[in-house]
């Protein structure tokens, strides 16, 4: 069926909400139809200290407050810094399953305001002039019917006050992400994207994604629009964290309170 996008917003809404997908439990007083609100409560956000380039988390090194991690040390991102909301794990891994794969695309106002939260606290000073995302491919538009990073950064935008700009875009169709290895992933990406000078040159720019998994995405949509003369720092909803320890994470909820419920009803 292919509704438009503002009938099937609506359709979604009333579809019965469902067991949660944590704890089977019932999810209608929860932030979306198939996670309850005291599975969402359990979000956890990555731990400090942290790489402060790429933001994964590091063992504390005493008498050093941050330093930069192995990788970003042998290869520096094009991005100047990176902050995610969440560990991609649990809930937070549930909603974006919920989000991408079952597209349910109201969720993105929950996911773009958490990002816009997430901004604030890493970079409180900051000025941007504007937001953009990391593109979906025409035919992968065509199939999921919407694009999710963009969403997520319209969202957030709206949340900062700042214009969101479709100024990366997608220059070939690289295979899907899911399933391939970090060498993989790197090799898929490479000119991925593409930038204009003219209109990205001398900006400095709030790169949008949804989740960071290897980096390699973040790494070459930044190399991009840095060659094309802009200041990049990224900004995603959730990253995949490895270690063992490091997935357990910092409790969210303690740093930015309970935050919006349902991204439906959010004011814009
Ligand atoms: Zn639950
Ligand atoms: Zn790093």
């Amino acid at each position: 069926m292919n509704l438009p996008l503002s009938l099937r917003a609506a359709a979604e809404m009333f579809l019965p909400s469902g067991p949660c997908l944590l704890c089977g439990g019932d999810s209608r007083s929860g932030p979306a139809p198939g996670l309850c609100r005291a599975c969402w409560r359990l979000r956890r956000t990555p731990s400090e200290p942290a790489c402060p380039i790429c933001g994964v988390p590091l063992p504390p090194v005493e008498g050093q407050e941050s330093h930069p991690c192995g990788e970003c040390l042998a290869a520096p991102p094009a991005f100047h810094s990176h902050a995610s909301a969440y560990v991609y794990a649990g809930p937070a891994r549930i909603l974006v399953l919920l989000y991408k794969d079952q597209r349910r695309y109201p969720l993105a106002s929950l996911l773009g305001h958490a990002v816009a939260r997430r901004v604030r606290r890493a970079w409180p000073e900051a000025s941007w002039d504007a937001v953009v995302y990391v593109p979906s491919t025409l035919r992968r538009r065509l199939t999921r019917g919407f694009e999710p990073a963009g969403l997520i950064a319209m969202e957030a935008a709206r949340a900062l006050g700042l214009p969101c700009r479709r100024w990366l875009l997608p220059r070939k169709a690289p295979q899907a992400q899911k399933g391939l290895s970090r060498a993989g992933r790197r090799t898929n990406v490479r000119a991925a994207f593409t930038a204009r000078k003219e209109t990205v040159q001398g900006k400095r720019l709030l790169l949008v994604d949804d989740v960071r998994t290897t980096g390699a995405t973040l790494r070459e949509a930044s190399r991009t629009l840095a060659r094309a003369g802009a200041e990049v720092h990224a900004a995603t909803f959730a990253m995949v964290l490895t270690r063992e320890l490091d997935l357990m994470g910092t409790p969210a909820e303690a740093m930015e309170g309970e935050g919006p419920l349902c991204g439906v009803s959010e004011p814009a």
